[in-house]
């Protein structure tokens, strides 16, 4: 995993979306562009969205935009639901990981390692959620 131990955690709705995911970037998502935390004072990315810098401490943090390309750093297909979905950890190519879905992608020939890219997938009632695809 990248310097940036945090993941996404969260639980899971029977739609396969995950609830962390839905809640804490309701507020950083905007015409679909997908935002991270960056600290101005050391330069690191991190993600869960929170005020104070995990790496030193600082407050001086702000909103980036993050590329919405990385890699699959773990996943699971839910094989079990009425439609199978996957839930995977991506981290970001700006080095923190996020829990997500990987959606219109051939669950078996999925690997660790491969290479994602960010869209948006409409939601009930709520902002569109970051979802991957393979690249
Ligand atoms: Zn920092």
């Amino acid at each position: 995993m990248a310097a940036d131990s945090t993941v996404f955690g969260g639980g899971l709705t029977p739609q396969g979306m995950a609830d962390g995911v839905r809640v804490g970037l309701r507020a950083v998502l905007t015409d679909g562009k997908l935002l991270v935390k960056r600290c101005r004072d050391c330069g690191e990315h991190h993600h869960y969205p929170r005020d104070g810098c995990p790496f030193c401490g600082s407050l001086n943090t702000e909103w980036r935009q993050a590329r919405g390309q990385g890699t699959i750093y773990s996943f699971s297909v839910m094989r079990r639901a009425e439609v199978p979905y996957v839930v995977a950890y991506v981290t970001l190519d700006e080095g923190p990981s996020m829990m997500t879905n990987i959606v219109d992608a051939d669950a078996d020939a999925l690997c660790i390692g491969q290479r994602v890219a960010v869209r948006f997938q409409p939601s009930e009632g709520g902002p569109p959620l970051p979802v991957f695809v393979p690249v």
